[in-house]
């Protein structure tokens, strides 16, 4: 039995305010995407890759993943859809027979190390369904109502407080059984169209349906690139590294 993964790259990353897509960035010399596919590749518990491309970017795409060295496992390359959502939906259905476990990588988290990966894909291995990275919260977070006419712009009324000890803060490699994570997108299709529907993380997904999901500790260094800042923060982070 194989692992797959799917690795999301298919974003505009318009945040970051560049004119290529955000897994086309440089980080250190190479593009985000690149450093994400070496440490799936890395952790040793990657049979193969699926990317998911914008539109048009196919080629480019294949040629910087597949043709570069510490990526060592087959390569292949998708285009994703108009949400993250349906990107990972395109890749899934490319996997093949043989794939009982899927890891859903983001290539904005370009330095998730490899023992995060091995992390997620042993406590699937272990019988956990759907498991998530996370971190425990430092701040305290608030949920606020929608938005009203009855408050000030700019200001939003809170309605819980939740226990901070028991939030996490979830990252990726998500990792899945495979048969639970097709039902998952299978039943979830219909929310895959709009970004304010469509779900932010799979893991979500499976928990819409009834199911558990698990988390296992996560790693500062797998932290998500939105931001310029993000972007220096991870140069540092790869100057400890090494
Ligand atoms: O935009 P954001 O940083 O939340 O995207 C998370 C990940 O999902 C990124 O790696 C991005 O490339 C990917 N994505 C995708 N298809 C989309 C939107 C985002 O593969 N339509």
């Amino acid at each position: 039995m194989t692992t797959l993964a799917i690795l999301t790259a298919a974003g505009s990353g318009t945040r970051l305010g560049r004119d290529l897509p955000k897994a086309l960035v440089d980080l250190d010399g190479f593009p985000l995407v690149v450093h994400a596919a070496r440490r799936l590749a890395a952790s040793g518990v990657v049979d193969s890759l699926v990317v998911t491309c914008p539109p048009g970017l196919a080629t480019t795409l294949r040629d910087v993943v597949a043709q570069d060295p510490h990526v060592d496992v087959p390569v292949r390359v998708v285009e994703g859809g108009g949400t993250r959502q349906a990107s990972v939906a395109a890749g899934l259905a490319l996997a093949e027979p043989d794939d009982d476990v899927v890891l859903v990588h983001d290539a904005a988290r370009p330095l998730a190390p490899p023992q995060l990966v091995r992390r997620v894909a042993d406590a699937v291995r272990a019988g956990h369904a759907a498991v998530v990275p996370g971190l425990p919260v430092t701040d305290t977070v608030k949920r606020v109502a929608p938005a009203s006419a009855a408050d000030a712009p700019g200001v939003e009324r809170v309605v819980e407080t939740p226990d901070r000890a028991l939030l996490r803060a979830v990252q990726t490699p998500q990792g899945f059984d495979r048969a639970l994570l097709e039902r998952a997108h299978t039943e979830g299709a219909a929310r895959a169209s709009a970004e304010e529907a469509a779900a932010t993380d799979d893991a979500g997904l499976v928990e819409t349906l009834g199911e558990a999901a698990y988390v296992v500790a996560g790693e500062e260094a797998a932290m998500k690139i939105t931001t310029e800042r993000d972007l220096r923060v991870a140069a540092l982070l790869l100057e400890e590294e090494s």
